[in-house]
């Protein structure tokens, strides 16, 4: 039974600034972190409060300075080594600990494998509203955060208030927003650091990690060319591949793509894979369906190869190449090749 009761029990004038989570494992920063960082002064300048970055880790000082060199305006650290290398249970605990202690009256966290774990156990005992898989942020007149998010299958975006409880608490794709500048100038107080005290200890957790294991997993939120796949390729990848190579691009697909199993799930661009923003996407047999264009239409340059001259891609795409992939793929790759000598 929940101890607080819907919709009272709090005094939401109690709930102050904003907290961003910087995620960081063995001492490398998601990116994400940052992207949040850079969003939520947004939302600070207009609430007139203070943009809070909290970092949980072992050794993660320099992690505290990046952060108020990118712009917090504090940094608070749980620092002990019962927190490296990431489990939920220690992390759940501290953050939400931290969150009761201090109450922020918004909280994100980047929408990674690790933000998504932790974030629940979280908002629940602390009978906070979490939005998860946000796409876009802001605040309204009365300080409330609209958490803004595909629904209905991508075909609207839902705005989502938390109006009676606290702290209201967001998962945000990493991808969607741009990171900004750090600034190795700015002076650091001392009094802007707060280590707070650490109230887990290793006896206290659940899990232990016996060893770690990567598979064939990538990042493609980060890759500056990308090259995807769709349906139309109906299996043949070798065209892509090679184009993928002359160009420097990282390979990547459409769900339907995935779904055969010709590429792996990491790779899937869209509403239920990852936002990339590269320089230059190429897509390769790809129809041009809502739920795919909302995740690569923050791309620069699109060039679409398509045999169907009707492709709803072709509305999303700077240059358009109507023809099969399996001839038109290793034309510009040999152009590119011959280019490039
Ligand atoms: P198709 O729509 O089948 O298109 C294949 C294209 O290839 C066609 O345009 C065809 O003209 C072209 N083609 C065929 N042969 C050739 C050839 N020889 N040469 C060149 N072109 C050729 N989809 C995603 O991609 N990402 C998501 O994250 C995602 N999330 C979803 C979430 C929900 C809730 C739902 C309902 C759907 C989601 N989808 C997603 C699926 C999406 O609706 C589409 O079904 C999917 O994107 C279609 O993939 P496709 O374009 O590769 O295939």
């Amino acid at each position: 039974m929940s101890e607080t009761p819907a919709g009272s029990g709090i005094d939401i004038d109690d709930y102050e600034d904003v907290w961003v989570f910087i995620e960081e494992h063995a001492g490398e920063v998601m990116p994400v972190s940052w992207e949040l960082l850079e969003e939520g002064k947004k939302l600070t300048d207009k609430l007139g409060q203070d943009l809070v970055a909290l970092v949980i880790g072992e050794d993660i000082d320099d992690v505290a300075e990046e952060a108020l060199e990118r712009g917090a305006d504090r940094v608070l650290i749980a620092d002990d080594p019962v927190f490296e290398p990431y489990r939920a249970d220690p992390y759940g605990a501290q953050f939400r600990a931290m969150v009761e202690d201090r109450k922020p009256t918004i909280v994100l966290i980047g929408g990674t494998h690790t933000g998504r774990d932790f974030a629940g156990r979280v908002a629940v005992p602390a009978h906070a509203g979490l939005t998860a898989d946000v796409t876009e942020i802001d605040v309204d007149e009365d300080g409330l955060l609209q958490a803004r998010r595909p629904a209905f299958g991508g075909d609207i975006l839902a705005t989502i208030l938390c109006e009676d409880h606290r702290p209201q608490m967001a998962t945000i794709r990493p991808g969607v927003f741009e990171a900004g500048e750090r600034d190795a100038d700015v002076e650091i107080d001392d009094d802007v650091i707060t280590s707070v005290d650490v109230v887990v200890e290793e006896s206290d957790t659940l899990s232990e990690v016996l060893e770690r294991e990567v598979g064939d997993t990538a990042d493609i939120t980060e890759a500056e060319r990308i090259v995807a796949v769709g349906a139309g390729v109906e299996g043949d990848l070798e065209p892509a591949v090679e184009l993928a190579e002359a160009l420097g691009a990282d390979l990547a697909a459409s769900r339907a793509a995935v779904d055969e199993g010709w590429i792996d799930g990491s790779r899937q661009v869209g509403q239920t894979g990852k936002t990339v923003r590269p320089e230059l996407y190429v897509a390769i047999g790809i129809s041009g369906a809502i739920q795919h264009i909302e995740g690569m239409n923050k791309s620069g340059t699109v060039i679409a190869i398509n045999n169907d001259p009707n492709a709803p891609i072709f509305e999303h795409a700077d240059y358009g190449i109507v023809g099969d992939f399996a001839t038109v793929c290793p034309e510009l790759t040999e152009t590119l090749r011959e280019r490039d000598g």
